[in-house]
């Protein structure tokens, strides 16, 4: 069943608010210690030649980021800001992690640990969570579309399998179309946005319902995750999506959709 329909297998860049923010220029800082730290790191994983300049910065990215590239003989790294405050095993394992895939080097599995128990954590988690209630901004669109309302689906959808208890996120249809996924649920910004393509009088209502209705299990069902990739869907979850009247049917139409 996991397998099954191609609901959040992708980031949604149409999360990002990448453009809005180079315009805007927000405050990057330098690392202090960060450039010998990815020397030491270069050295340790045996990668080939004389380690290049580092310049390694902090960014307000809205999810824990890392990123890193290269121009002409000095590697610009950044990483979140939401590690700030964090131990330098973790910087170190961060560090690893991210010269490993540039150099293709394998990276020893107790340098980078520390980075990916910092990362998973809950603490970490909700960190995340809270950070992008304020760094995320609501799409602009509203659940009202051409064809579908989604305020009024909700409502319905609420009524009958939720016995109206679900309190009601920001709804929307997602300003672009998306290629890979029929709805998101992102708990940052308490958010559902459904794929604008959906919107459609070719797309039978059902297969919206039942898109709209995996989004609000997820606001049933939360995790701390952020962003609305790779969400999990526990044993519980998949039990309650069953429940949607028309399940199989609904799910063959967006199999068909996703082709
Ligand atoms: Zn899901």
């Amino acid at each position: 069943m996991d397998l099954a329909p191609p609901i959040e297998l992708t980031r949604v860049n149409a999360f990002s608010p990448k453009k809005k923010r180079a315009k805007q220029r927000p405050p990057s800082s330098v690392i202090p210690g960060g450039a010998p730290l990815f020397q030491r790191v270069f050295t340790r994983l045996g990668c080939d030649g004389r380690p290049p300049r580092f310049r390694v910065e902090f960014y307000p990215y809205a999810s824990l980021v890392l990123t890193i590239r290269r121009r002409e003989d000095i590697v610009f790294v950044r990483f979140s800001d939401l590690l700030r405050r964090a131990p330098l095993a973790v910087l170190e394992g961060a560090a690893a992690l991210l010269l490993s895939r540039v150099y293709r080097r394998k990276a020893p599995r107790g340098l980078v640990e520390p980075y990916l128990n910092y990362a998973r954590s809950h603490r970490t988690r909700s960190r995340i969570s809270q950070m992008r209630r304020g760094r995320v901004r609501l799409a602009s669109t509203g659940p009202q579309g051409r064809h579908f309302n989604l305020e009024k689906m909700f409502g319905e959808l609420n009524e009958k399998y939720f016995s109206g208890s679900l309190r009601r996120p920001h709804i929307g249809w997602s300003t672009r179309g998306w290629r890979r996924q029929f709805g998101c649920y992102d708990p940052g910004p308490n958010q559902i946005l459904l794929n604008r393509r959906m919107d459609h009088p070719a797309v039978p209502r059902v297969a919206v319902e039942y898109v709209l209705y995996h989004e609000m299990l997820h606001v049933k069902h939360p995790t701390r995750r952020s962003g609305c990739s790779l969400l999990s869907h526990s044993p519980e979850f998949r039990a309650e999506e069953k429940l949607f009247t028309d399940f199989a049917r609904a799910r063959r139409i967006l199999d068909h959709l996703a082709r």
